[in-house]
């Protein structure tokens, strides 16, 4: 390996500078050159790189978002868009990259990896939803913010006696939904990996009643519906005082937990390590608290799926 180039794409995740950190600090370490790509593939196309010292990892550790900016380029499936890329880091003597996102990032590493560049994926998102890790790099953080947007509503929700409906983060994956829902105690997960029965759903919150309970917290992720489509299917149902909370983008934001940072340190100087041994087309993720290496191929051959236990356990503590 000569030189090494690290970027951020895709959705941005707490903790994403914690381990641009690691890779450039890592790499610093082993005597190598390293490079930061500003605002992901769209960087690498537009040239926007520039070389990286110790201190421009400095007091990021703690800060979320990326502060190599992270964005969208749809045009980076086109072959010739890729070529350019190519260029702008071949024409610097960079053989290696590191791509931070998530899965859809890892298409574009894929297509870089066999074209030339030695690349490896860092998982970097808040959906967990990505195969070869069991964490993924801002997932820790985006759930402790649910939970205590949860643990606020809960407060009120008592107070008032009413069903509070949370829309979370998650268009195809329930992650987020499910652990903030076993943490925060509600009584209802929708999640898009399991079928939503709002019959079952109005039933059991009446029954509930019955019994005196006085509040009722249902957390939907937002790939499943909306929070407000989720009250008026239950208004079919029963005559229910709902309010509904779309969390949005406060999800993404904030500082990133220990565990995240810890996390990113480990996944990004592991990712260096396997270029240093000259593996690469493979992401990095962490397994039974062991740091693990995956092709990008094994990682597409399924899609990700959700812990079925914890799910279970989810309804039979929520009676
Ligand atoms: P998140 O899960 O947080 O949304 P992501 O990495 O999946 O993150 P995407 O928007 O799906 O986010 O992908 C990020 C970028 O990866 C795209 O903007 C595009 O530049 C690149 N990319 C996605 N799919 C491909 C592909 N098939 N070939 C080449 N590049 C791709």
């Amino acid at each position: 390996m000569k030189k090494i180039a690290v970027l951020t794409s895709g959705g941005d995740s707490p903790g994403m500078n914690a381990a641009v950190r690691a890779v450039v600090r890592k790499s610093i370490y082993e005597g190598i050159e390293v490079y930061g790509v500003y605002q992901g593939y769209q960087g690498l196309v537009t040239d926007n790189i520039k070389k990286l010292e110790l201190g421009d990892v400095g007091d990021i550790i703690q800060r979320g978002g990326t502060k190599l900016y992270s964005a969208r380029c749809p045009e980076f499936i086109e072959p010739d868009v890729r070529k350019k890329a190519i260029a702008n880091l071949e024409k610097r003597g960079i053989d290696s990259l590191v791509v931070i996102g998530g899965d859809g990032s890892y298409r574009g590493a894929q297509r870089l990896d066999e074209e030339g560049i030695h690349t490896v994926g860092v998982p970097g998102t808040i959906d967990n939803d990505i195969n070869g890790t069991d964490y993924t790099i801002g997932f820790d953080t985006a759930l402790n913010t649910i939970i205590d947007a949860v643990d606020r509503i809960r407060d009120t929700a008592t107070s008032h006696e009413r069903t509070f409906i949370i829309e979370v983060m998650g268009r195809d994956a329930g992650d987020l939904a499910l652990w903030a829902g076993v943490a925060g105690g509600a009584e209802t997960i929708l999640i898009p990996e399991a079928p939503s029965d709002i019959k079952e759903v109005a039933e059991r919150i009446e029954t509930g009643m019955k019994r005196g309970k006085k509040h009722s917290i249902i957390i939907v992720a937002e790939g499943v519906m909306s929070a407000g489509e989720c009250a008026e299917e239950l208004r079919k149902y029963i005559n229910v005082d709902t309010r509904e909370s779309v969390l949005g983008h406060m999800q993404r934001g904030g500082k990133p937990t220990g565990s995240d940072r810890v996390l990113a340190s480990r996944l990004g100087a592991f990712a260096v390590e396997l270029l240093l041994n000259d593996i690469h087309g493979h992401a990095v993720g962490i397994e039974n608290n062991r740091m693990t290496k995956t092709s990008f191929d094994k990682v597409f051959e399924e899609s990700h799926k959700i812990d079925e236990g914890l799910y279970r356990l989810s309804r039979e503590l929520s009676i």
